[in-house]
């Protein structure tokens, strides 16, 4: 028999007043259970986990030396993720099947994509080549397979200069692609960056659009209309700008700098629009996604907002459930209050993944 808590906290990320609840069975209720010990100390800040929409478990941003591709990098990756709270991650890419092997049960939950799909020389080699006329066969076979995602890279610079990144793919193509993709069961997320790719992909349907450093107003307006989500990743800002200047110098590293500024700007455009916003660390190390909720804030959304990006709002895009009644007890506390300063998402003072405690 598992035994009963008691918790009374501030739920984030909206939250204004403490509230008491319990663990019972794992599951967290909202009515009193005789005899629950107390599990944290009264007053801290709760979270239903942080989730991060945009990892690579496959490549080695830790630098842990494993092997791209490989299952122990993923191993290795999930953990890091686990420790710092983050219990729901979506791979948007891998280079290998290894996040394919991954059980339902996995620890955290991983919502994949397949394969990062691009035609030949149109993503950095470590797509799947996959050629115009392959695209729809490809992204249907990932869907079939079980993909949560397909992933399509919807334009591409070899020069490094993001914004003038043409499509990869003819728009009458990417459309079919999305469609068979979504029909087969799966959702797709698509990596934008220039306004050409950006609205290729969502006159396709897309799900998602990843990155989009050359949003406009009026996609954005068509996204709201759509349910469309955007992962800005915002904090690949400075890494993104270093790639391009060694792929085209530093006219190059400065167009990209310029399309994250304009993604900057158009994110409380997204927000008053109410466009799903989603935090994603890409090319961070697992566990950085407070970087991104820190981004989101600097760049003028609402803390609670900026937070919801990395918990409420993900989950809620993905299926996951909120701290409800009888839900698992997937439960992150903080001291101090992350809206206040980010930072905080740092340090967690209790980490509960369906009901089990995790050493952090
Ligand atoms: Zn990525």
């Amino acid at each position: 028999m598992v035994p009963a808590y008691h918790i009374r906290a501030t739920l984030l990320p909206d939250g204004d007043q403490q509230r008491d609840f319990w663990i019972h069975d794992r599951r967290i209720t909202f009515e009193p259970v005789d005899g629950a010990e107390d599990l944290a100390p009264i007053g801290g800040f709760v979270l239903p986990g942080l989730v991060d929409c945009h990892v690579h478990l496959t490549l080695d941003f830790a630098e842990s030396g494993l092997p791209a591709g490989s299952a122990e990098l993923v191993e290795a990756n999930l953990r890091g993720h686990l420790t710092t709270g983050t219990f729901v991650v979506r791979d948007m890419g891998a280079v290998s099947d290894a996040t394919q092997r991954l059980s339902d049960e996995c620890r955290p939950r991983v919502h994949y994509a397949g394969r990062l799909l691009a035609p030949p020389n149109r993503y950095f080699g470590i797509q799947r080549n996959t050629p115009s006329d392959e695209l729809v066969d490809v992204a249907t076979r990932e869907a079939k397979s079980g993909a949560h995602w397909v992933k399509i890279i919807a334009d591409f610079d070899e020069s490094g200069d993001l914004l003038q990144g043409t499509p990869n793919y003819p728009h009458e193509i990417l459309a079919a692609a999305v469609k068979a993709a979504q029909s087969a069961g799966a959702r797709v997320a698509a990596h934008a960056v220039s306004a050409a790719g950006i609205q290729a992909a969502l006159n396709a349907g897309v799900d998602s659009v990843e990155h989009g450093t050359g949003i406009s107003e009026r996609q954005l307006e068509q996204m709201a209309a759509r349910q469309t989500a955007w992962t800005p990743t915002l904090v690949i800002a400075p890494g993104a700008a270093a790639m391009s200047s060694e792929m085209g110098g530093k006219r190059a590293a400065d167009a990209v700098l310029a399309g994250f500024e304009n993604a900057r700007q158009m994110l409380p455009v997204a927000a008053r629009l109410g466009v799903d916003i989603l935090a994603g660390t890409d090319m961070y190390p697992p566990g950085s996604v407070w970087r991104e909720v820190a981004a989101l804030k600097a760049s003028g959304l609402e803390p609670a907002l900026a937070l919801a990006a990395a918990s409420t709002t993900a989950r809620a895009f993905l299926g996951e459930p909120a701290l409800e009644e009888s839900a698992l007890a997937d439960l992150v506390l903080y001291e101090r209050d992350p809206r206040n300063d980010p930072e905080f998402l740092k340090r967690p003072s209790l980490v509960m993944f369906r009901g089990d405690r995790v050493a952090v």
